[in-house]
């Protein structure tokens, strides 16, 4: 076997560990995950009722063009059915992006550290990667300018970014579009946009019609709930979308996945209160690091990049003995952090308490 000479300098993505697998490692009977920024809370009640529903034929397969799913979604954020492209997450978006747009000959733009699917697909297609350091952990866009050339095809802004939670406000947004060549595809990758609280968070959507070069790439897996069903989505102009839908496999959601989406996006009572509760628990958390002298980046998502003074895995390590998962800073190019997302009251009172006693017991105090 011959493989693409690039996929042996790769390895599969590593996520956040299983509950399961760290409750049997460690004989706990119970484990608190906060690690993939997933909504503790679930999906809206409405989303499960429907679901039961969906078991009668399994043996159908889904509408490849998901014309119900298109249609609510284009209707709620006032943008034509043409305008969307669907996929099994905004992963597999990301996917479909990079087989569009790269090969060997192009290069493409990112932040780093930033959300790593972006970097991963890339090098699955063999483009060449240009990474930008974020600046005072903001994405330095006047670096990614200056690193576009000829052969760029992709600039990639996460936004909030993941992992630091750091956002790029309206005007530095708008500069850095109109300076972009327009030839280059910008992709704003808005996962966490429904926990966004700043007023001068770029309202891209208003930019589409000038820009079409320009596609936003949103998720159900994080505010909505609903991250193992697998629905994400980009808006953009009707040209952009068409020459995206050209690389989507034909039926990349599930009966399940659209009919579940539908109903989220009825049910924005549920959506106002996850993220209400999650502005609560982000103050909460982040008064915790202030009392423990621990400094954080400024986020505008459902998790906390944390610098903890000691090597992230050794934190990372201490917090799950005691039962949690976080993820450790060192994967995610943040190597004295870790990264928290913001659980339930709960879930967040029990770990503070755990931090605590970590932070005492790998003698931060002193540090
Ligand atoms: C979680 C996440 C995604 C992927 O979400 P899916 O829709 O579950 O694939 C994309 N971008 C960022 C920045 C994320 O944090």
């Amino acid at each position: 076997m011959k493989a693409k000479k690039q996929i042996y300098g790769m390895t599969p993505y590593q996520p956040g560990k299983p509950i399961e697998e760290v409750k049997k490692e460690l004989g706990l009977s119970e484990v608190i995950k906060l690690a993939s920024n997933e909504n503790p809370y679930g999906a809206s009640d409405r989303v499960k009722h429907t679901l039961e529903d969906t078991a009668g034929h399994l043996e159908v397969y889904p509408d490849g063009y998901a014309a119900a799913l298109r249609k609510k979604t284009a209707d709620f954020l006032g943008v034509k059915g043409e305008q969307l492209v669907f996929g099994a997450g905004s992963d597999e978006v990301i996917l479909m992006l990079c087989r569009t747009f790269l090969d060997h000959t192009t290069n493409t733009v990112m932040a780093t550290p930033s959300f790593s699917q972006y970097k991963h697909n890339a090098l699955i297609e063999g483009a060449e990667i240009r990474e930008v350091p974020l600046k005072d952990g903001v994405h330095d866009l006047n670096a990614m300018l200056e690193a576009i050339d000829e052969q760029t095809r992709i600039v990639w802004v996460c936004n909030p970014n993941n992992p630091s939670g750091t956002y790029v406000n309206n005007t530095a947004f708008r500069e850095f579009v109109q300076q972009v060549p327009d030839d280059v595809l910008i992709v704003s990758d808005e996962a966490y946009i429904e926990y966004v609280t700043a007023d001068d968070y770029p309202q891209t959507m208003s930019m589409l019609a000038d820009t079409p070069n320009l596609m936003l790439l949103r998720t159900f897996s994080k505010a909505y709930g609903m991250a193992s069903l697998r629905v994400g989505f980009g808006i953009a102009s009707p040209e952009l979308i068409s020459l995206v839908d050209r690389v989507r496999p034909p039926f990349n959601l599930t009966t399940a996945s659209q009919v579940a989406a539908i109903e989220a996006i009825e049910d924005q009572e549920h959506i106002k209160q996850c993220v209400a509760d999650n502005a609560e628990g982000l103050k909460e958390l982040q008064n915790f690091c202030s009392k423990h002298k621990l400094t954080y980046l400024p986020t505008q998502a459902n998790f906390l990049l944390i610098y903890v003074k000691v090597p992230g895995d050794v934190m990372f390590q201490a917090l799950l003995k005691k039962g949690f998962i976080v993820r450790s800073g060192q994967a995610l190019g943040f190597p004295e952090a870790i990264r928290v997302t913001v659980g339930t009251k709960e879930q967040n009172k029990a770990f503070m308490t755990a931090f605590a006693a970590c932070l005492e017991e790998v003698n931060v105090s002193s540090k």
